[in-house]
């Protein structure tokens, strides 16, 4: 089977592996969609991401969806939870398993994610799903459970009034699911023209071209008539959304980091944040949201399929990372059917 192996920055390999062999618990499954996480972009760019380099040659990937190969339910389609906590420590039995310590990821340190043609997974991460669910869609489900988990962290109240920084797929997920939370007004930020149109296409009821960021919060707290925003949610990784956000929220409101910093340091002007008395909380992963993804997704709640705008044969696969890291789509897919 081929297989697709980062060595290091911008250097990545295909070669071909032996099919490996399920262990107990676990069913192999067949590669069908592997999407482009920002973290990827991170670690094809960078060769590491955050304080995490990389230690040996890595499959990366962990946006995808299968077929199950083999077993009583072969012939399945299915999406696939890349991270595996390990159920027993203090933080998953105090019901906090996206921040285990002892989790193993795909794609991460020595865990081998999805960029190739067959693996193998613990059944229980493995979740059918329904024929109108495309496999393209079924690799954002992963994206969209880290959306529904930052929403919960908010949370929105129906006719709140809330901002999302940052247009990409995180932050363009967000803005769907704040829009089925009820809120009444979602004011979206971007660098990018492209994005901001598919936010506003997505719910978003106000659109600006992020510059600086007392000009952005000033913007935003004008659409609210100087009261601020009730949720903030900041989905950029970008150090100048982080003080928009703990500018443009309202006294007493929530702010909610979602954006993986590239400088891995956060900060914002302490003053106004204490003034207002803000709860800023910082969003990790998600908490056992398959299910529900799947079902927001298959019920047509949730639109997936417009965010893929880039889908590549996983021989193109260098391709497909030059593209993702121009960034002028919103997500890239590898397609292993094509
Ligand atoms: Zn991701
Ligand atoms: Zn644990």
């Amino acid at each position: 089977m081929k297989s697709l192996r980062i060595y290091g920055a911008r250097d990545l390999r295909m070669s071909d592996e032996t099919i490996p062999t399920p262990g107990p618990g676990e069913e192999l499954i067949q590669v069908t969609a592997v999407g482009l996480c920002g973290s990827d972009i991170h670690w094809y760019s960078e060769g590491g991401i955050g304080s995490n380099t990389i230690e040996r040659p890595l499959v990366l990937g962990h946006e995808f969806a299968a077929v199950i190969a083999a077993g009583p339910r072969k012939g399945t389609r299915v999406a696939v939870d890349p991270a595996l906590p390990c159920m027993e420590c203090e933080s998953c039995q105090e019901g906090n398993p996206n921040v285990c310590p002892n989790v193993r990821f795909a794609g991460h340190a020595e865990v081998d994610g999805a960029m190739r043609e067959y693996m193998t997974w613990p059944s229980h991460a493995i979740f059918p799903i329904p024929d109108n669910l495309s496999f393209a869609g079924g690799t954002l489900l992963e994206t969209l459970g880290v959306a529904m988990h930052a929403i919960n962290l908010g949370p929105i109240t129906p006719a709140d009034k809330v901002a999302v920084l940052g247009c990409g797929p995180v932050g363009l997920l967000t803005i769907q699911m704040a829009r089925l939370a009820g809120a009444t007004r979602i004011f979206a930020t971007d660098r990018i023209a492209s994005r901001l149109e598919m936010a506003g296409d997505m719910g978003a009821t106000d659109l600006l071209l992020a510059d600086d960021a007392s000009g952005e919060a000033a913007a935003i707290s004008k659409a609210t008539a100087g009261r601020g925003m009730d949720v903030v949610y900041e989905a950029a990784g970008d150090p100048a959304a982080v003080e928009t956000a703990v500018r443009a929220c309202k006294a007493g409101g929530r702010v909610v980091l979602i954006g993986i910093p590239v400088e891995d340091r956060t900060s914002f002007t302490a003053s106004i944040a204490r003034r207002k008395g803000l709860t800023i909380m910082i969003s990790r992963r998600m908490k056992h949201t398959y299910p529900r993804a799947i079902d927001l997704a298959s019920s047509g709640k949730v639109d997936l399929k417009s965010l893929v705008t880039h889908s590549f044969t996983f021989g193109d696969f260098d391709k497909a990372f030059q593209t993702a890291v121009k960034r002028t789509g919103i997500k890239v897919i590898l397609d292993l059917q094509s």
